[in-house]
């Protein structure tokens, strides 16, 4: 096996990659303005790209607006080449960009496939939609007259991503913004920068072979400033933006001063209620996935547990088991269930954040210290808290496996608890009783943006639209009628009678 750096570049080169933007020097740092691509496997620098400017994003806009102005009048079905030609170049390159993906961002390889499997999926969703963009018929008040709403391409859609789902996420917005006709400019992660050179390339190829414009879809790499320039500039309508909450509250000011649209994917911090009548063995399958998957690094991820007091002694030594079978290690490692988290501040954020719970008078069930024996990168132990009530640190959101336990009497006292939380993305409740299941989906229920039964917070599919309320962002993506959010609608009275009657009866002369 080629060590990682090797191995990198053989993937990329096959995904016709190349070195675009590698500078081929080794050295650690970026003391002359370079982003450093490093493995959190190991913490290995995989290569050195060339920063780019807010100058080169400004270039890239006008690239993409050029293109956008070919490609709106391309009709959606055509359009929709675009994406199934891309999703057949992710179907035959699975294998390598999900082990770019294990190797950039250290997800397990079934979860690096997975992710990859997802942007398959939601290309086949988008070739769909491109012969669906209805628009609706209206019933004019006027005699002689026909209203209808159609929906046109937006325009240049400015895409930022994070590090956790680093290729999914654009493929989500790509898609769609593709089949609407709209061209796309992505800002990705900087810890996530040559898997979005692998998802370029092949988006590139894709084009030349339907005939699309070659500058349909750009990458822009940089720091939070490129980010910026993406976010300020007027001609791009609509700004996608996935990751933290500090991010978006900084991206949606500057992009509403503009008026300017923004699709923000911001942070979660998702819980379970778990019922006295709860298939145990399912919500312990259920809340270790969701807690410990991707190492807690996913939005959807599990943070906190609420279970009735009736189960909390059983539920709490059953997920204390569980959690002890976990093999934690390099995520190319077919046997491991738990790799890296990203990077050493990620790790002290964790150990912060369990001293912290313990402090508030949390008793530490397992786990919460770093992994030993693991050679290199951040290992730690996911780590449960059993907490005396829901402090300060349990309703922020860790970005690791950290999973903490809450106790309720009724079910109503578990809703105030689990919407008592700044944040609303996903939730679920374990239960065989139908009331508490449709109370917690009504209204008086979960305020997330989604809401399971009897499966966990994680793994959603893209058919349903994504998205959470509160400071998660109000943003939807993927499926459903998410694809409104990347066309502008227009409404169109059509007068086919000889009279000019006036709405609202108003006589005018
Ligand atoms: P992050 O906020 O640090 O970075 C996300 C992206 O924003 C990066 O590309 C970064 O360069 C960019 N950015 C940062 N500051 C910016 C600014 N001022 N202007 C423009 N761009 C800026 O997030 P992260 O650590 O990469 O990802 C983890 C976070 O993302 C977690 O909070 C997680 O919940 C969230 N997330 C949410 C979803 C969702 O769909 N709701 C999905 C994935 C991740």
């Amino acid at each position: 096996m080629p060590d990682l750096t090797t191995r990198t570049r053989q993937i990329l080169a096959e995904l016709g990659a190349g070195d675009p933007f590698l500078v081929d020097k080794a050295a650690d740092g970026a003391a002359d303005g370079a982003l450093v691509a490093r493995s959190p496997i190991d913490g290995s620098t995989l290569g050195r790209l060339a920063a780019q400017t807010p100058d080169d994003v400004a270039a890239a806009v006008t690239r993409a607006q050029a293109a956008f102005e070919q490609w709106r009048v391309v009709p959606a079905p055509v359009r929709g080449h675009l994406v199934r030609e891309l999703g057949e170049l992710l179907r035959e390159n699975k294998e390598l960009l999900g082990e770019l993906v294990s190797i950039e961002a250290g997800k397990i390889r079934s979860e690096g496939l997975g992710e990859v499997q997802e942007m398959i999926d939601i290309c086949e969703f988008a070739v769909g939609l491109s012969r669906q963009l209805h628009g609706l018929t209206i019933a004019s008040e006027r005699p002689g007259h026909r209203m209808m709403e159609q929906w046109h391409p937006l325009g240049v859609v400015g895409v930022i991503s994070a590090f956790n789902f680093p290729v999914a996420v654009w493929s989500w917005n790509a898609a769609l913004a593709l089949v609407a006709g709209d061209a796309v400019v992505w800002k990705p992660s900087e810890k996530t920068l040559l898997t979005a050179l692998g998802c370029q390339a092949l988006l590139a190829e894709a084009a030349r072979r339907v005939g699309a414009p070659a500058d349909i879809a750009q990458v822009v790499v940089g720091d939070a400033a490129v980010g910026e320039a993406l976010v300020d500039d007027p001609r791009v309508p609509l700004v996608s933006a996935t990751g933290s909450t500090r991010m978006g509250k900084l991206v949606a000011p500057r992009v509403a001063a503009r008026l300017g649209r923004c699709l923000l994917e911001l942070g979660g911090n998702n819980a379970a209620i778990v019922a006295p009548s709860a298939d145990l063995d399912l919500a312990v399958r259920g809340i270790v996935f969701a807690a410990v998957g991707t190492a807690g690094q996913r939005c959807t991820s599990l943070r906190r547990v609420i279970v009735h007091e009736s189960v909390h002694d059983q539920l709490v030594t059953r997920l204390s088991k569980a959690y002890g079978t976990l093999s934690i290690g390099s995520p190319l490692d077919p046997a491991t269930l738990v790799g890296p988290l990203v990077d050493a501040a990620a790790t002290e954020g964790f150990l912060a954040a369990v001293e912290q719970a313990q402090a508030d008078g949390g008793r530490l069930v397992t786990g919460g210290g770093r992994a030993d024996g693991v050679p290199g990168g951040e290992y730690v132990v996911p780590a449960v808290v059993d907490m005396p009530a829901q402090t300060d640190i349990v309703r922020q959101e860790t970005f690791a496996p950290l999973l903490y336990v809450l106790t309720y009497r009724d079910l109503g006292e578990a809703i105030a608890l689990h919407n008592e939380v700044a944040q609303g993305l996903s939730s679920a409740i374990f239960t065989l009783d139908v009331r508490e299941a449709e109370t917690f989906t009504s209204a008086v229920g979960s305020d997330c943006g989604i809401a399971n039964v009897n499966i966990g917070t994680s793994g959603a599919e893209i058919g349903g639209a994504f998205g959470g309320e509160k400071e998660t962002g109000g943003g939807r993506e993927s499926g459903s009628d998410a694809w409104k959010a990347y066309m502008r609608r227009a409404t169109n009275t059509i007068n086919y009678s000889t009279e000019l009657p006036l709405a609202q009866g108003v006589e005018f002369g």
